[in-house]
C-alpha cells in the first residue's frame, strides 16, 4: 500500500476516527430495498443490486476491499456481477482500493470531473494530502454535475458537491421498499478538514466558494435515507443497533439529515470567519494589502486588473499550471459589461485559432494509430487534390505537413463564400477552386483552408464527423466538459461577451464574426478546426497539461512522446513566420525560437497559439509551465502581441521564477 505515514495521520485526523475503525470488519446489512452496506466499521461502501448487475460506491483501501468482498458474498451476491464502481471523493480512504476492485470485478469506473485525474493517476494533484498515493485506476467515464448512472432499472444521480475535493460527489437515488419509495442521499463529504485553507488558497483558489455551493445543494436535496462516505456521518453503528432490535426502516432519518447539514454548514462558516479574521489581521499588522492572498495570485491578478481599468478588455480569466496542478486561476472584471455580470473562472470563450493545435494533436494521434502519416500526400485521402497545380504549373504535391505548418499556399475563401457549407466535405471543393499561391514548402503564409483540409482528412480516415472525433478522442477523456464547436443552451449563458475598443477608448459589444450571424448553439455550420471551438481556461489547461506531460494525462496516454516532440519542434527551417518575431512553426503550433518582446519571459522552445479575440495559451517546457489567458476583445491590432498578454505573462513569470 503506497501511503505515507504523514498523510495517513492527516487523513485519520480528518475523519476523527482511528485506524481500527477503518479496518474493522462490520456485518453487511440491508439499508432498504436493493441498497446494502458492505463497508468496514467506518469506511462506507454501498452495494446497489439490480437484475442486470450491481453498483458499488467506494472501495476504501485494498484491505477493506477484501472485507467488502466477504460482505457482498455473505449477502448472497457475486463480486463478478458488480458492473459499475463509483466514488464519494478522491481521498485514499475511499478510492485507494479502486484498482484492486476494478481487477476483481471488471467493473467500469465512473468518476466526477475534478476527481477523475486524481484517481486515474493514483493520487497526484490532490490538495492537502500531496504525498498520498495509491495504485492508479483507469477511469472509464468522467461525470459532470447532474449526470445519471443507469443500470438494470436503477438511476443514480451524481451531484457535484465540491470543496472537500474538487470533484466530491453526493449520490442520490430512489429506493423502493414495502411498496413505498424513498429518496436516498450519500453525502460525499461536507467536512473542512484540519489544515484546509479556505482563504488565499493558491492550490484551490475557489475552495470556499465551492463549499458554500455544496451546502446550498445539500440543503436542496430531498432525503429520507441519510447515508455518507463514512458511517460516522449518519451514526451507522447506532442505526444498525436499532435495526438489530427490530426497528423497521432504521436508516430513514430525514430530520437527522437536515440537522447534520446545518451543523456542518455552521462549522464551515466558523472556520471561514476565523481564517478571514486571521488574514485581515495579517494585512493590518504588516501594513501591506493582500497578505492573506498568496503573492503569485495577487501579482498576476493585480496586473490584469490594470488592463481592465484601462478598458483594454472587459474581463479576463488567467490560469497558470504545472504539469499536474493549477498554480493560479482567477477571474477578473466582467463577462458582460451591461447589465453587469462578473467574469467567472468557468466563463466560456470563443478560442478561435487556439482550435488549430487541437486539430494537429488529433491528427498526430491518428498517426500514432497508423491511420495516416504527416508526410503523406493529401491526395492519398482526398483524391480531388490530384491535379492541383501550383503557380508554376507544376503539380502542387501537397502533404499533411504543408497543411499543418502553413506552407501549403492554398487559397482562402472570401467572407460569406462558405455560407452554404454544412460539413467539412462541403467546403473542400470551394478551396480547390482557388489557385495555389506558391510552391508548397517555399513560404510561410498563415492559412485557414489548409487546417480545415486537415480536419477533413481526420474525418475520412476515421469515418467520423470531426466534432464527434474530438469529443471521443480528446474532450471526453480529458474531461474538457465545456470545449465544443456548438454550445448547448445550458452553456450559452456562461459565454463571455465580445467587445471591440472604439476610437474614443470605450468597449462596445460586438458579435463573434466567425459565426456570421448564427448563434453559438447553431449546428447550421461545419465544425471548423481552423477556429470554431469554444472553451474555458480550466478545460484548455487540461489539454495543455496532456501535451506538457508528453502525451499523457491522468494515467491515460493520448499521444506518443515522440509525436509530441515532433509536433512542437520547428518544422519551417529558416522561413519567416508570424505573428511576432523570433518564432517558427511546428505542426499546428507556433514555437518560440528566440524569445524577445512579448515572448521575452518565455524559454526558447516554448510553444502555443493565440486566438483572434485575444485568447492565448503557451507552454514553456523548460519551466514546465502553462500560461492561459482568456479574454474576448475583437480588435487588438495584433492579438498575439497584446499588452494584456505581455502583462499577464510577465507578472506570472516574475513571481514564479523567483
Ligand atoms: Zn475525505
Amino acid at each position: 500500500m503506497l501511503f505515507t505515514r504523514l498523510s495517513l495521520t492527516l487523513a485519520m485526523a480528518a475523519v476523527g476516527q482511528g485506524n481500527s475503525d477503518w479496518y474493522e470488519p462490520f456485518p453487511a446489512h440491508k439499508v432498504l430495498g436493493n441498497t446494502y452496506y458492505v463497508g468496514s466499521k467506518d469506511l462506507a461502501t454501498y452495494l446497489i443490486t439490480t437484475p442486470e448487475g450491481h453498483i458499488l460506491i467506494n472501495s476504501g483501501f485494498d484491505h477493506t476491499v477484501r472485507l467488502t468482498q466477504k460482505s457482498v458474498e455473505s449477502l448472497g451476491f457475486k463480486m463478478s456481477d458488480v458492473k459499475i464502481l463509483l466514488a464519494s471523493h478522491a481521498h485514499s480512504d475511499h478510492v485507494a482500493g479502486h484498482a484492486l476492485l476494478q481487477k476483481l470485478t471488471g467493473a467500469k469506473v465512473f468518476v466526477m470531473w475534478g476527481d477523475d485525474q486524481v484517481i486515474a493517476s493514483g493520487g497526484k494533484g490532490q490538495y492537502m494530502y500531496t504525498t498520498s498515493r495509491w495504485e492508479p485506476c483507469k477511469v472509464d467515464r468522467v461525470l459532470q454535475d447532474g449526470d445519471e448512472v443507469k443500470l438494470g432499472g436503477v438511476t443514480l444521480t451524481a451531484r457535484l458537491t465540491p470543496g472537500h475535493t474538487r470533484g466530491c460527489t453526493t449520490w442520490t437515488w430512489k429506493v423502493e421498499d414495502g411498496g413505498k419509495s424513498y429518496n436516498v442521499v450519500v453525502i460525499g463529504s461536507p467536512n473542512v478538514n484540519p489544515g484546509f485553507q479556505l482563504v488565499g488558497n493558491k492550490d484551490y483558489p475557489e475552495i470556499a466558494v465551492d463549499f458554500a455551493k455544496t451546502f446550498g445543494i445539500l440543503k436542496s436535496l430531498p432525503c429520507d435515507v441519510f447515508l455518507g462516505a463514512h458511517g460516522g456521518y449518519y451514526g451507522m453503528v447506532e442505526r444498525y443497533a436499532l435495526l438489530k432490535k427490530g426497528q423497521a426502516n432504521a436508516f430513514v432519518n430525514p430530520e437527522g439529515y437536515k440537522e447534520y447539514v446545518v451543523q456542518k454548514e455552521r462549522a464551515f462558516q466558523k472556520t471561514l470567519a476565523a481564517q478571514q479574521g486571521k488574514a485581515e489581521q495579517g494585512k493590518t499588522e504588516s501594513g501591506k494589502a493582500g497578505q492573506g492572498k498568496p503573492p503569485a495570485i495577487a501579482a498576476i491578478s493585480e496586473r490584469v486588473q490594470k488592463y481592465i481599468a484601462a478598458k483594454e478588455v472587459a474581463g479576463a480569466v488567467t490560469l497558470v499550471a504545472s504539469p499536474d496542478r493549477v498554480i493560479h486561476l482567477d477571474a477578473s472584471g466582467n463577462a458582460v459589461l451591461s447589465p453587469g455580470e462578473a467574469m467567472h473562472t468557468d466563463s466560456i470563450f470563443w478560442i478561435a485559432s487556439m482550435s488549430k493545435p487541437v486539430l494537429a494533436t488529433l491528427l498526430l494521434m491518428l498517426q500514432d494509430d497508423g491511420l495516416l502519416n504527416v508526410d503523406d500526400p493529401v491526395e492519398k485521402y482526398l483524391p480531388e487534390f490530384k491535379g492541383l497545380k501550383s503557380t508554376d504549373g507544376k503539380p502542387a504535391n501537397l502533404t499533411i505537413r504543408h497543411l499543418l505548418t502553413h506552407t501549403s499556399g492554398m487559397g482562402e475563401l472570401k467572407p460569406g463564400e462558405a455560407k452554404g457549407a454544412k460539413t467539412l466535405a462541403d467546403v473542400i471543393p470551394l478551396y480547390l477552386s482557388k489557385p495555389v499561391a506558391f510552391a508548397p514548402g517555399t513560404k510561410w503564409v498563415y492559412c485557414q483552408s489548409s487546417i480545415n483540409t486537415g480536419g477533413r482528412i481526420a474525418e475520412v480516415v476515421t469515418g467520423k464527423p470531426l466534432e464527434k472525433l474530438m469529443e471521443e478522442r480528446l474532450f471526453g477523456p480529458l474531461g474538457m466538459k465545456d470545449t465544443t464547436f456548438y454550445l448547448t443552451e445550458k452553456q450559452l449563458p456562461r459565454l463571455a461577451a465580445s467587445y471591440l475598443r472604439t476610437e474614443d477608448g470605450e468597449l462596445q459589444v460586438t458579435p463573434i464574426g466567425f459565426l456570421a450571424g448564427k448563434s453559438p448553439t447553431s449546428h447550421d455550420r461545419f465544425p471548423a478546426p481552423n477556429g470554431g471551438l469554444f472553451s474555458t481556461a480550466p478545460d484548455y489547461a487540461r489539454f495543455c497539461q496532456m501535451v506538457l506531460n508528453n502525451g499523457e494525462f491522468g494515467g491515460k496516454r493520448f499521444l506518443k512522446p515522440e509525436s509530441v516532440k515532433r509536433m512542437t519542434t520547428i518544422q519551417t527551417d529558416k522561413l519567416k513566420t508570424g505573428f511576432t518575431d523570433g518564432n517558427g512553426w511546428g505542426l499546428g503550433w507556433c514555437v518560440v525560437r528566440e524569445p524577445q518582446g512579448i515572448t521575452g519571459m518565455l524559454s526558447p522552445g516554448t510553444f502555443g497559439h493565440g486566438g483572434a479575440y485575444g485568447t492565448q495559451a503557451w507552454i514553456d517546457p523548460a519551466q514546465k509551465r502553462i500560461y492561459i489567458l482568456m479574454v474576448q476583445r475583437a480588435n487588438f491590432p495584433n492579438s498575439d502581441a497584446s499588452e494584456v498578454r505581455r502583462g499577464f505573462q510577465e507578472a506570472a513569470a516574475a513571481t514564479l521564477n523567483k
